[in-house]
């Protein structure tokens, strides 16, 4: 077995300080002080976003900015309802309040989408270009339900601009890190899935780029946002992480009703640290309290995500020690295998079905309730693990048009 491509190993110290800098950073760009209404913090870009925002805060925008506050109401319905993408297209406000939300310094906050790809499958990726000309991606993922006859659309979205954790097997950690997405950008993402595939999202997973935990602020804002203005239930949105210090215990203290997903992929602290450097800060006893902290504070199971390596971590031996783990942790959680989905660059391989069943089966016999997840998008480089593009650390450059060529996107 070749011998995997760990790429090089970033502290979590480190990693949480380019995270408070790239905050700051953008914080420090917000323009003059213009009318916010109270409980809205300012949004780290150049204007102030809409979007994410709920029906009580516009209506007191709409109140600062003096107007009536059936005009936030109004607002309201065209973001979440009419869905207006720009202030010029609220036609159902009176034009004073418009110029008066562009001259305070709003936007509506959603980009354009940058480029679309679709799986065989259907599952298709989006980029969306922010307004600095980075891009995020963001994943529409479709299923069928024959049995009920309904369908479900799952909406994987983003929550950085790249990745400071540099998981070895995935790509977006190998592209590096930007920054942290503020709420709209994370909310734009489900309203971009949701255009696309003409059909409402059913489920949020926040699984995308970036390591959720390590933007937690946003993410909640996000989700509540999705609970409360696009009707998404808690139970149907799942928050993902690879672990990082103190953040489950917070977000336990939410107690929502989400799905917690743990990205454990190894059953021992030493293999562990070797597939998540970030391990190294955040021993895996200590991450087992707190994830049974975080069922017994919520009630809802832990889903445990285990990326199987060919030749690495898909032994009987280690589905064994696994069981041996989650014991400790009582009862109340779930596995999820995922066999690896390739990447260019990356040495590691994707186990046999037959070994992948093995290791089911030797989970099963031990009473573990485990579960494989089907892939999905890989011929769009869409399935976990792929999420990647080339302009996590540099923004797009334009290129102002000549009068022969149409204006034209850049890598820097
Ligand atoms: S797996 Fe998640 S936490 Fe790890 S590098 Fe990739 S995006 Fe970051």
């Amino acid at each position: 077995m070749a011998a995997p491509q760990h790429v090089r190993a970033a502290p979590l110290a480190r990693a949480l300080r380019a995270t408070a800098t790239a905050t700051a950073t953008a914080t420090a760009s917000v323009p003059v002080p213009v009318p916010v209404p109270a409980g809205i913090k300012s949004q780290g870009t150049s204007r102030r976003a809409l979007l994410g925002l709920s029906e009580p805060q516009l209506r007191q925008l709409a109140i600062d900015l003096g107007q009536q506050s059936y005009r936030g109401k109004q607002l309201h319905d065209l973001l979440y309802k009419s869905r207006a993408k720009q202030i010029q297209e609220f036609n159902h406000v009176p034009k004073a309040f418009r110029e008066a939300l562009l001259g305070a310094g709003w936007s509506v906050g959603r980009s354009p989408v940058h480029h679309a790809v679709t799986a065989s499958d259907g599952t298709t990726k989006i980029l969306l270009k922010l307004e600095d000309n980075r891009l995020i991606e963001t994943v529409g993922i479709p299923v069928d339900d024959d049995n009920k006859g309904s369908s479900r659309l799952t909406a994987c979205v983003s929550s950085q601009v790249g990745c400071p954790l540099r998981c070895s097997f995935c790509a977006t950690g190998k592209g590096g890190f930007a920054r942290n997405l503020q709420p709209h950008e994370i909310v734009e993402q489900v309203l971009a899935i949701e255009e696309t595939f003409k059909h409402r999202v059913t489920n949020v997973v926040f699984m995308g780029m970036g390591e959720p935990m390590m933007n937690l602020k946003s993410v909640l804002e996000a989700h509540q946002c999705f609970n409360k203005e696009l009707k998404i239930g808690q139970r149907m949105m799942t928050i993902s992480t690879v672990g990082v210090p103190n953040t489950i215990k917070m977000l336990a203290s939410h107690k929502l009703q989400s799905t917690l997903a743990v990205s454990l992929h190894a059953p021992n602290q030493k293999l562990r640290e070797t597939i998540v450097p970030s391990a190294k800060s955040y021993p895996l006893g200590a991450l087992m309290d707190d994830c049974k902290s975080y069922f017994l504070e919520t009630g809802r199971r832990v889903s445990f995500e285990y990326t199987l390596l060919a030749g690495i971590n898909d032994e009987k031996e280690h589905a064994e020690e696994l069981a041996e783990l989650l014991r400790m942790c009582g009862g109340g959680y779930h596995v999820n295998l995922i066999p690896y989905n390739p990447i260019e660059g990356s040495e590691y391989k994707r186990p046999y079905r037959k070994v992948v069943q093995a290791f089911v089966d030797a989970l099963e016999a031990r009473k573990i309730t485990v579960s494989v997840r089907r892939t999905r998008g890989l011929d769009a480089n869409a399935a976990c693990g792929q999420l990647r593009n080339e302009f996590q650390k540099n923004p797009l450059l334009e290129i102002e048009p000549s009068p022969s060529t149409e204006r034209t996107l850049v890598a820097a």
